[in-house]
């Protein structure tokens, strides 16, 4: 079983989809093991996008993560990281399949729902990072 890290950003949050994000990925067979509502520091987004800290959109990603609250989660099941970059759909809304959250739920390439880990390595730092064992269920 693989776990990955998903956060419903806060355009999502504010637009109170949280249920319908959370069942997109019950119905696809991930199980959420992890579960937290939150508002990220400018610390914790800053550190939590730190790869792209050399990026144009570095300051911007960071204010936007910490516009409104969060909903960080765990999520596993077999194929989860590539599982759920499936479901999220491009990072475009614009380029995103039909039926994909970011297609139906997101709105631009800055607010654009959700989160999720890229990779086995990213998903195992992303979980520590939010996540002490004690709280992965
Ligand atoms: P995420 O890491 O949020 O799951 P992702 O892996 O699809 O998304 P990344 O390339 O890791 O995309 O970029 C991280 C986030 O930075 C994106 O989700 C998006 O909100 C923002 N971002 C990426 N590229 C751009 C861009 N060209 N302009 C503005 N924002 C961008
Ligand atoms: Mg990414």
């Amino acid at each position: 079983m693989e776990q990955t890290l998903s956060i419903i950003k806060p355009d999502a949050v504010a637009k109170n989809v949280v249920g319908r994000i959370i069942t997109r990925f019950e119905d696809a067979g991930l199980c959420v093991v992890a579960m937290r509502r939150m508002q990220l520091s400018e610390k914790d987004a800053g550190e939590f996008y730190a790869v792209h800290r050399a990026r144009p959109f570095y300051k911007d990603l960071v204010s936007f993560m910490i516009s409104g609250p969060v909903v960080v989660m765990v999520l596993q099941g077999a194929g989860a990281i590539a599982k759920n970059r499936e479901l999220m759909g491009a990072t475009n809304p614009r380029d995103a399949a039909p039926g994909t959250i970011r297609a139906d739920f997101a709105d631009s390439i800055d607010a654009n729902a959700v989160h999720g880990s890229d990779g086995p390595e990213t998903a195992a730092q992303e979980i520590a990072f939010f996540f002490p064992r004690r709280e992965i269920n």
